[in-house]
């Protein structure tokens, strides 16, 4: 949806106003202020200039620096704020996750998805009212979940692949996550989960220097990512991954989703020491920060529940090894809305899930919860 608040919020992704401090001010005349000096002026110490505001004009926002018109998109429930010019290389993940969205439901989530939402609501704790954006939203899923608590959500991601209810219940964006078409200090919290390891070094400095501006000086942003290092109890997952690959190899697993997902991961944070140092130079600072070694869940859902999957899938598999059968995914059957007894099920587990985040939370790995916060 677009609500009225969303439209008073959105500004052109491209264009910095004129006015800034002695450092970022514009220098140049007209949008080539915007065009030669974007990042220098957006990364400012003191927060960056504003965003150029947006004119209507028939279906469409006109932004009066750079000239371009945005359309609004009523129908399909999104503003399309997409930059027309040229960013920085654009992830395939956009089309792999394609695949993946079309087995999406709006169904609550669950498992390892929901571990990661919970932590999103303990660590942001947005409160009924808050505005929240969702930065790198997919097919809305999260910010439907976020929503659920009385909390104005919006969502923006680079594919416009929203589910039909999100397109109805939240306020959604087309934009680049490296150049946020908002107003400076639109939102006092953010998150954003799954998304940076798909974005180069400088992709990721542009995310969190957009999302500064967009956060007030008491805002608070919520990150899930991964840094390259990983902890002793990492040996265990690896274990159960060669485990589970094997017979995916035998082809009692499917393994080829996952590998799918992760194949356009360009995992730029090297360690959280790197990522702290990214941080600062965007001007926030990492507050509160949770490991996520993933021993209940490297068992649970990616070994037992890929069992049961494929099991369900094929109940009869060819034993003939010269018969193919379809691996894509676009091959498997489209989600249905899982049951009552499934549902159950899948909520049990999630409390097992849990348990990763209750006992091996302190324990140093690459992957993390991190909740930032602007510099004072
Ligand atoms: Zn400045
Ligand atoms: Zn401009
Ligand atoms: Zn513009």
């Amino acid at each position: 949806m677009i609500s009225p608040w969303l439209l008073e919020r959105v500004a052109c992704p491209v264009c910095l106003e004129r006015t800034g401090c002695a450092d970022c001010g514009a220098k140049a005349p007209g949008h080539e202020a915007c065009r030669q000096d974007y990042r220098r002026r957006a990364a400012c110490p003191c927060g960056g200039p504003d965003k150029v505001r947006l004119a209507p004009e028939g279906e469409g926002l006109r932004c009066p620096c750079c000239g371009d018109l945005y359309p609004v998109e009523r129908e399909r429930g999104y503003v399309d704020l997409v930059p027309r010019e040229d960013v920085g290389s654009v992830t395939q993940y956009a089309d792999h996750e394609f695949h993946e969205r079309l087995g999406a439901t709006d169904a609550s989530p669950v498992l390892s998805a929901r571990v990661k939402a919970d932590m999103m609501r303990r660590m942001l704790d947005p409160q009924p009212g808050e505005t929240v954006l969702d930065l790198g939203c997919g097919a809305g899923k999260l910010a439907l979940f976020a929503a659920a608590d009385g909390v104005k959500a919006a969502g923006i991601d680079v594919a416009p692949f929203f589910l039909p209810r999100a397109a109805r219940e939240v306020d959604l964006v087309l934009g680049d996550l490296r150049r946020l078409p908002f107003r400076k200090a639109a939102f006092p919290c953010a998150f954003s989960l799954d998304v940076l390891e798909h974005l180069d070094e400088t992709g990721v400095k542009d995310v969190l220097v957009e999302a500064r501006r967009a956060l007030p000086s008491s805002g608070r942003l919520f990150v899930y990512t991964h840094a390259m290092e990983s902890s002793r109890l990492a040996r265990f997952q690896r274990a159960v991954n060669r485990l589970a690959r094997r017979l995916g190899e035998a082809g009692l697993i499917d393994h080829e989703r996952e590998a799918m997902r992760k194949s356009d991961h360009v995992n730029a944070i090297k360690s959280h020491e790197h990522f702290d140092a990214l941080c600062a130079s965007a001007g926030l600072v990492v507050t509160e920060r949770r490991y996520y070694n993933v021993v209940f869940k490297a068992v649970v859902e990616d070994l037992l529940l890929r069992l049961y999957e494929q099991s369900r899938r094929r109940p009869a598999a060819p034993k003939d090894a010269s018969v193919q059968t379809p691996r894509h995914a676009h091959d498997t059957p489209a989600a249905r809305p899982p049951g009552r007894v499934l549902l159950a099920v899948a909520q049990a587990l999630t409390w097992i899930l849990k348990l990763d985040v209750v006992l091996f939370g302190g324990i140093r790995t690459g992957p993390f919860f991190g909740l930032l916060r602007p510099r004072a």
